[in-house]
């Protein structure tokens, strides 16, 4: 197939059946070797900061087809007469352009996201974003004995008073005071709860811990918290699903981001603006609690594209890239360190 094309494309006349028994030499090596013209542009999105759109589909109503590179940009040669050129994306609504190609000619697209959140929720975009290959900042655990804190229960819903057994938890940004349950029934125990959970914690970026106080530890199948107030909520038999699945880091990352960004962040005026100049959610659970959840479900997603972006898949990053431009840009502004 590959030589017939180009038989046709720079031989034509020597294919033809007139002139197959006299060879033809090029009289004029300057001649063009292709008929036509070129048809480029580039594809983005259509907001403010919206991104060049990579791999998007560029199609011909003659039926050629291109995929825009990583810069956004496509290209067809050799278009002649009247097309109709067409650019889609797994995000964004198509549109297309009529073209009258008797010159080179530039069709640039500005496509309108489909402003479906591209994810349910961000804590399980991969498992890799943040593991046990990273290092962490956990410096040393000692036992402080028990004493009585006011810990979350989700069991019973709410906030109960408890002897709990108490480590003070060292990183190279601060300490927390873990607080363990006394259920767990002794200090080993306990301080095999701290071993699990404190070292994952010490993975997270600091920019993360500066308002972290306290861990508290329960038993029971019950979701993770996260509280301005500085505390961290883990029910172990939760954790060991997160665990076994990778996302720990992850889910501990969406919680302190509760911990420290919502207080300063949430309803900050450039994150609103942000917010509305998106128009789009990176989540279902974000679009479905956008007060309370959408900073800490787009902050991971932040996070993977800026520090990560080695370990995303293509399309999930497309996927961020696409959503959220606004925010991104917002978190860029912040200055967070590491
Ligand atoms: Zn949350």
């Amino acid at each position: 197939m590959r030589t017939a094309t180009v038989c046709l494309v720079v031989f034509a006349a020597a294919c033809s059946d007139d002139s197959a028994s006299s060879p033809v030499a090029p009289t004029n090596p300057m001649a063009p070797t292709t008929s036509g013209f070129t048809l480029s542009g580039t594809v983005r999105d259509s907001r403010p900061n919206g991104p060049a759109l990579a791999g998007a589909t560029v199609r011909l109503d003659t039926g050629q087809s291109t995929a825009s590179s990583s810069d956004g940009r496509y290209r067809f040669q050799n278009v002649s007469g009247a097309v109709t050129v067409t650019a889609s994306g797994p995000h964004h609504v198509a549109a297309s352009e009529t073209a009258t190609m008797d010159q080179d000619r530039t069709v640039d697209f500005a496509l309108a996201h489909t402003g479906i959140p591209p994810f349910e929720g961000t804590v399980f975009i991969s498992p890799r974003l943040i593991d046990s290959s990273d290092s962490t900042s956990l410096m040393n655990v000692t036992y402080a004995g028990q004493g009585m804190r006011e810990v979350f229960d989700r069991r019973v819903d709410r906030w109960i008073k408890v002897d709990a057994y108490l480590f003070d938890v060292r990183y190279g940004w601060g300490a927390v005071e873990f607080q363990v349950n006394p259920e767990f029934g002794s200090v080993d125990a306990a301080r095999a709860e701290v071993d699990t959970y404190a070292p994952a914690l010490g993975r997270l970026p600091a920019f993360l811990m500066t308002n972290a106080r306290e861990v508290e530890i329960n038993d029971g199948v019950e979701l993770f918290g996260g509280n301005p107030n500085g505390s961290f909520l883990i029910h172990t038999g939760q954790g060991q699903r997160y665990i076994d699945d990778g996302f720990l880091e992850e889910i501990l990352f969406h919680e302190a981001a509760h911990v420290s960004l919502d207080a300063r962040h949430a309803n900050a005026p450039g994150w609103t603006t942000a917010q509305t100049a998106d128009g789009v959610f990176v989540s279902t659970y974000a679009r479905d609690n956008p007060g309370r959840e959408d900073v800490a479900e787009s902050i991971l997603p932040y996070f993977a594209v800026r520090r990560r972006s080695a370990r995303l898949g293509d399309a999930d990053r497309t996927a961020i890239l696409a959503a959220i431009p606004n925010r991104l840009e917002y978190f860029d502004r912040q200055g967070f360190a590491n």
